[in-house]
């Protein structure tokens, strides 16, 4: 036979082992994303599997009772790095109960019970394994990327082999008679080695890469997020104008922006400091963010000035925004070292009519017009709203 149980033996050794000390050396000592428990796991298994491949040289106790435990615990510490990744709490205590059944198990029915061991072994294994698949698929946001496939795949898939084998034992299949049944060329136990090495392989990269995806998903939101207010930056909230333009070209519906400054900003500054400054915007951002749609959406388009823009809104629904938003920010009350801040915001109004191709595809001159707005309501008093007289060169014909 092409592979013997002795060489797949050895291989999980090898690639358990080389799995662990990769992981732990790139694993960041204090992050909590469950790359170090993982290693630890893989280290447990490469050590059981040293101790299965010495079977008939060491006693018993050593090659059969202390890997099937090592075996146990390792999976329970796979499961324990998928919570610890997912920010869950998951005391360790919680990985030595499937240890505990094992020995008791193994005590209490007499671990040198090949076939017996097969079959009730399998079983913990099996329940610890749809365990790991169960907390992977119960993770919404791990859902939405797909290196989760890999590893609750593979996992998945040794449940059926599992018990295969346990069932095979229990029949009493010739070849699992005997102690020598796990070391003797037998298509079933082999099978199982190959998924278990696939599991190594594939879930631990599966692992990695459920980190990596995260981690994208991390940095992409940073580069579209201000800082200060978590609103989008000026980046990302012009190309979500762009977009929100080409939609309101092909759906036809209008699309309003609103430019909004805070008024005498600099004052705030001046009396109260630069990080007094800076609460106020969070503050101010906050009360905008709830005073506005689910599909509209609030950019910080620069110092103290933000944008906003509404899908399928036209002139008369655009101001009663505006003023909505005016007076919810008037009505807003900063507590600054004690003292309570009040501002108000200007705002600068226009809309991209759905009749109009030009302006439904030219982002400067909507900004141009909303920067326009802005400025006749600075110079009508400031604590208003201005709309530019909407008029296009060009409508779009019918
Ligand atoms: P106006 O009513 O004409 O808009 O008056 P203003 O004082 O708000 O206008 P101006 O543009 O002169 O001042 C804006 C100020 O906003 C100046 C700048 O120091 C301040 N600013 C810009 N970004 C930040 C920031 O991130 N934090 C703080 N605290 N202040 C900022
Ligand atoms: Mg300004
Ligand atoms: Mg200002």
């Amino acid at each position: 036979m092409l592979l013997d149980n002795k060489t797949l033996l050895f291989s999980l050794v090898l690639i358990s082992g080389l799995m662990a000390v990769s992981l732990a050396v790139v694993s960041r000592s204090g992050a909590r994303d469950g790359l170090r428990t993982w290693a630890l796991s893989m280290g447990l298994e490469s050590l059981a599997w040293a101790l299965i491949s010495q079977r008939g040289g060491i006693p018993d106790a050593m090659s059969i009772l202390m890997p099937n435990l090592l075996l146990a615990a390792a999976l329970a510490m796979k499961l324990a790095a998928i919570h610890e990744f997912q920010g869950r709490s998951w005391p360790r205590w919680k990985c030595l109960l499937p240890v505990a059944l094992m020995l008791a198990l193994m005590v209490l029915l007499e671990y040198d019970d090949f076939r017996g061991r097969l079959v009730y072994g399998g079983l913990i294994y099996a329940a610890q394994m749809l365990l790991i698949v169960h907390a992977l698929h119960a993770d919404a946001e791990l859902r939405k990327g797909r290196a989760w496939w890999l590893l609750g795949g593979v996992t998945a898939a040794m449940v059926p082999i599992l018990a295969l084998r346990s069932l095979a034992a229990f029949f009493g299949v010739d070849h699992f008679a005997t102690v020598e049944g796990a070391v003797a060329p037998n298509t079933i136990q082999l099978l199982v080695f190959v998924c278990l090495m696939a599991l190594n392989l594939l879930g631990s990269l599966g692992f990695v890469l459920m980190e990596k995806e995260r981690s994208d998903l991390e940095l992409r939101s940073l580069a579209m997020t201000d800082f200060l207010t978590r609103a989008l930056n000026r980046r990302a909230f012009t190309e979500r104008a762009e977009q929100q333009m080409a939609l309101a070209q092909r759906t036809g519906q209008p699309l309003a922006l609103l430019m909004i400054d805070v008024d005498h900003f600099k004052q705030i500054n001046d009396e109260h400091g630069h990080a007094a400054g800076d609460s106020v915007l969070v503050e101010i951002a906050r009360v905008i963010g709830s005073n506005i749609r689910k599909q509209d959406t609030l950019g910080r388009y620069g110092g103290e000035e933000f944008g906003v823009l509404l899908p399928a809104t036209d002139q008369a629904g655009a101001l009663v925004v505006a003023e909505k938003l005016r007076k919810a920010v008037e009505a807003m009350r900063c507590r600054v070292k004690s003292k309570s801040v009040s501002v108000t915001i200007s705002i600068g109004v226009t809309v991209c009519l759905a009749n109009c191709e030009r302006c439904q595809s030219d982002l400067h001159k909507l900004l141009g017009d909303a920067d326009r707005a802005l400025y006749q309501a600075k110079h009508g008093g400031r604590n208003c709203a201005a709309i530019v007289p909407v008029g296009c060169a060009v409508p779009r014909p019918g």
